[in-house]
C-alpha cells in the first residue's frame, strides 16, 4: 500500500514537472535514509574529568555519553575493573583503541606475527567487554622497514581475513583506521579502507572515519562517509586545527557536511572523542557535546 502511494506521488510529481518542460527518468533515485541515523557519543578514557573510572562515568552519564573507548594496552587485565565500573550504567564499551605490538605491513615476518597475536588478545578481551571492535592501523610512518605496494596490500588482506574471522566468531570486529600523511603513508583515505573491507567481505572487518585525519586528507566529509557506506564501523571526533575539543578551533569546527553523510548512510555507530583540550576540561567538554548535538540537528 505504501509503495503504491509513493508510486502515485512520484507519478504526480513527474507529471507536474513534465508540464513545465522537465523530463525525469522513469525510476527516481532512492530518497536519503534520513531519520534512521543517531548520534551516539563516546569518550576515550582521557576525555572526561575525574580521578577514577567511576568519577569519569558519573560525569559522562550526566552529559548523556553512551560509549567508552579504552586503550587496548593491557586490556585483558582490566576486563573485570571496567565491567564493574560500567555495571548498572547507561554506558557501554564502544571500541578498543589499538594497543597492539608490531605491525601488519612489516617486512619482518616476526613483527607481523607479533601484531597478529597481540591483536587477537585484545580482540578477545574487547569481545568480553562487548565492544563493537578494535581499532587497527596497518603501519605508521615510523614503523620501518615496511613492505611496499602492491605486495603490501595483498599480505595485509591475507592477515585481515584471518583477524576478521577471529573477530567475527567473537561478535566483534577489526576497525581499520586511515590516518593523515603526517602519521601514515599507507592508508589515508576512508574509501581505500572501505575497499579493503569489501574485499575481505566479513562483518569482522569495518573501517573508521576520524574527522581529524579527514580534515587533511579527504576532499569531502560527506563524500568520504558515503564512500565507506555499510563498511563504516566507527567515527573519531576532534577539533579541526589542533585536535582539541570540538569548538576550540572556532569556525573551523564544522561537522555538518560529515553529519549529513552519516545520516544518509543511516549510521548508528559511535562518534568517539579522541582529542586533547587547551582549556578547562569542565568547560570545554560540555561545550563540545552541546556543539555536536546542535550541528547534528542542523545536518
Ligand atoms: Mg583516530
Amino acid at each position: 500500500m505504501d509503495n503504491r502511494r509513493n508510486f502515485i506521488k512520484k507519478v504526480i510529481a513527474a507529471g507536474t514537472l513534465a508540464s513545465v518542460g522537465v523530463s525525469l527518468p522513469l525510476t527516481l533515485p532512492a530518497a536519503p535514509q534520513k531519520g534512521r541515523a543517531s548520534l551516539n557519543l563516546s569518550f576515550q578514557e582521557g576525555i572526561a574529568p575525574g580521578k577514577s573510572l567511576n568519577e569519569k562515568f558519573d560525569y559522562m552519564e550526566k552529559l548523556g555519553i553512551v560509549g567508552f573507548e579504552p586503550g587496548g594496552g593491557g586490556l585483558a587485565n582490566r576486563v573485570s575493573e571496567i565491567k564493574q565500573a560500567l555495571n548498572g550504567r547507561n554506558i557501554k564499551v564502544s571500541a578498543i583503541c589499538a594497543g597492539f605490538s608490531g605491525w601488519l605491513i612489516a617486512e619482518d615476518p616476526e613483527k607481523r606475527r607479533q601484531c597478529m597475536e597481540s591483536t587477537k588478545e585484545i580482540l578477545a578481551a574487547g569481545s568480553e567487554l562487548g565492544s563493537v571492535g578494535m581499532i587497527l592501523v596497518p603501519g605508521f610512518n615510523g614503523q620501518q622497514p615496511s613492505l611496499q605496494m602492491p605486495g603490501a596490500r595483498e599480505i595485509l588482506l591475507e592477515q585481515l581475513r584471518e583477524l576478521a574471522e577471529y573477530a567475527r566468531q567473537r561478535n566483534t570486529a577489526v576497525i581499520l583506521e586511515p590516518l593523515n600523511r603526517g602519521e601514515a603513508w599507507f592508508l589515508r583515505l576512508l574509501a581505500d579502507a572501505a575497499a579493503m573491507c569489501r574485499e575481505v567481505d566479513s562483518p569482522g572487518l569495518t573501517c573508521l572515519g576520524d574527522f581529524w585525519h579527514m580534515t587533511r586528507e579527504e576532499t569531502s566529509d560527506r563524500g568520504a562517509f558515503i564512500s565507506a557506506g555499510k563498511y563504516l564501523g566507527y567515527v573519531h571526533m576532534a577539533s579541526r586545527k589542533r585536535r582539541s575539543m570540538p569548538g576550540e578551533d572556532g569556525e573551523a569546527d564544522n561537522y555538518i557536511d560529515g553529519f549529513k553523510g552519516l545520516k544518509e548512510i543511516g549510521y548508528q555507530g559511535y562518534v568517539s572523542f579522541e582529542c586533547g583540550t587547551k582549556g578547562k576540561r569542565e568547560e570545554t567538554v560540555p561545550a563540545a557535546v552541546k556543539l555536536l548535538r546542535e550541528q547534528w540537528k542542523r545536518a
